[in-house]
């Protein structure tokens, strides 16, 4: 039981922390005080550690020996980076399963929630539909071992992806995505995808500054 409860613990932390630094209650690049956060937790020193470490193998803590834990800093070659190996993944899932992401019954569900935002502007909507067509398109490969390199990838996509104001745009990139995908036209799905990111990755960048100046 003892050890269960441990376990339980470790993962409440670990998700707790997580979802501190995505949604940027726990600012980039700030540093975490572990005793500061198990005080406050309520618990010992041990889960917080442990979940920090995690986190740290997931890219979005960075560990400095001898002086501590700090949420990630997203400078431009972070932003480089994820968008350079979504790049390949995604055009590459896209290009080899098209057949299978054009057949998929989830496609038309993303189109009608496009529209959906579309119309209310809401965000948290956009924010699933993203997730969901990104994700769809790297999951029809069927591969397990790509795919959990997406899902991994995820964390940071998602530590970034609200550091622009361009989702009532980015909606429309989807649309034109999807709709080139369910018209079965691969070259211009392949072509709006990449544009797509393309424009993800400028618009990031541009912003960091702004957010850095903001941050504190
Ligand atoms: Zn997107």
């Amino acid at each position: 039981m003892q050890r269960i409860e441990v376990t339980l613990v470790r993962t409440k932390v670990y998700e707790l922390l997580k979802e501190m630094i995505l949604n940027h209650e726990l600012k980039l690049g700030e540093k975490l005080n572990v005793r500061e956060l198990s005080e406050k937790l309520g618990i010992s020193f041990t889960p917080v550690r442990d979940a920090l470490l995690q986190l740290a193998s997931e890219g979005l803590v960075k560990v400095v020996p001898r002086v501590g834990f700090f949420v990630v800093e997203v400078n431009d070659k972070y932003v480089n980076e994820i968008i350079e190996t979504r790049l390949m993944i995604e055009t590459f899932c896209l290009d080899k399963y098209f057949d299978e992401i054009s057949a998929s019954p989830e496609l038309v569900m993303i189109k009608n929630e496009i529209e959906e935002v579309k119309r209310t502007h809401d965000r948290k909507l956009f924010d699933d539909s993203d997730e969901r067509l990104h994700k769809l398109i790297v999951r029809s490969s069927g591969n397990e071992t790509m795919v959990q390199m997406y899902e991994k990838l995820w964390d940071k996509i998602d530590l970034v992806r609200h550091l622009n104001e361009r989702y009532v745009v980015s909606n429309e990139e989807h649309k034109e995505i999807v709709e080139n995908i369910l018209a079965g036209d691969k070259r211009r799905a392949i072509e709006s995808l990449i544009s797509h990111l393309r424009n993800v990755e400028s618009e990031t960048i541009r912003n960091l500054p702004l957010f850095e100046r903001t941050k504190k």
